[in-house]
């Protein structure tokens, strides 16, 4: 069985997960992703008529006579609510079961469906039951955090090529999520501010790395970019939490989305890459010095011992001249 381990030095946790060797690929070679993808195949387990192939599904979007948006959850993953939540000692190092859940949204019923061009009320609905989903798998038994992401393309490590999200809740925050809440918490404690309406307001002001901004949200390479084309969109209004985002904000979130991914992908053509949704932990949901964002990460570098070792990133492109590629992109649209 999979279970989590933590480095006694760091405090980082890693789950040791020896049986995912069955789990579904579709998608091994880079060569494939610049090649055409068939609108259905018949032995990909999320596309119609292979309902049967997935697990119990947990939601439902309707179109007509065919769905539009299903939500299964993830049988390949190493996470369990069946697992126990109890650390453990292992001489002086702790271990856990592998206490969690995961889910995958498949976000539309054709294989080569791509966010980029999805029609602007999917998107919507997208992003709805992003939020559904993290509202009910919140309110599951100790779980402690919900994370929500999107591989898109070989670089990005995705295993399967049909357009899907997913979702990993565990009851266990990490260092790499728990560091930065202390250090806005600890910011909010000195100036009385969150952090992050901070580095938004300073950005709307500096301009020069802005892409896009409509009535709730701001998009921008950060002043820090780790790598090039690295984007956020923050909403604009302080908000912890994105199940807090209102019906008609999600429909702003739709259009500053789209047209993020859309100058992206004319600006690097079909790139890999990561989204990441951060949003607060459970409880912390209403909290003054956390913000919800996403991130958006086109895998063009790959980072190499020097990331690794220094923890310091080499960023060949200023984020001054990647959002000036990505604004004038979203200006010709
Ligand atoms: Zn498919
Ligand atoms: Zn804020």
């Amino acid at each position: 069985m999979s279970e989590f381990r933590q480095n006694l030095a760091t405090k980082e946790w890693v789950i040791i997960a020896p049986d995912r060797g069955g789990r579904p690929r579709d998608y091994c070679a880079e060569e494939e992703h610049s090649g055409m993808v068939p609108p259905y195949r018949a032995d990909c387990p999320f596309c119609p008529g292979n309902e049967a192939q997935t697990s119990d599904e947990l939601l439902r979007i309707d179109r007509g006579d065919e769905w539009l948006i299903r939500v299964v959850e993830n049988k390949f993953s190493a996470l369990s609510t069946d697992h126990s939540v109890a650390r453990r000692k292992y001489g002086i190092f702790l271990k856990s079961d592998s206490y969690g859940h995961a889910e995958v949204i498949i976000e539309s019923p054709r294989h080569n469906d791509v966010l980029v061009s999805l029609e602007l009320s999917h998107l919507e609905d997208l992003l709805r039951v992003y939020r559904m989903r993290m509202a009910e798998i919140s309110m599951m038994k100790n779980i402690a955090i919900v994370m929500l992401f999107r591989n898109y393309g070989p670089r990005a490590g995705t295993s399967l090529e049909h357009p899907h999200t997913q979702i990993i809740a565990s009851s266990i925050i990490p260092p790499h999520i728990r560091d930065p809440f202390q250090k806005a918490a600890l910011h909010y404690d000195s100036y009385g501010t969150c952090v992050y309406c901070d580095m938004i307001g300073e950005e709307i002001r500096q301009q020069e790395r802005m892409v896009y901004e409509n009535e709730y949200y701001a998009v921008f390479c950060p002043f820090a970019a780790r790598t090039p084309y690295e984007l956020r969109i923050y909403p604009k209004v302080h908000n912890a939490s994105y199940f807090w985002s209102s019906k008609e904000e999600l429909s702003y979130l739709s259009d500053a989305l789209g047209r993020t991914l859309r100058s992206m992908h004319a600006v690097l053509g079909n790139p890999s890459y990561n989204l990441i949704l951060r949003t607060s932990p459970v409880g912390d949901e209403d909290v003054r010095y956390l913000h919800w964002y996403f991130v958006i990460v086109p895998r063009i570098t790959t980072p190499a011992g020097f990331e690794m070792g220094s923890g310091i990133y080499i960023n060949p492109v200023p984020p001054e001249r990647s959002a000036e590629e990505l604004r004038e992109a979203v200006g010709r649209e």
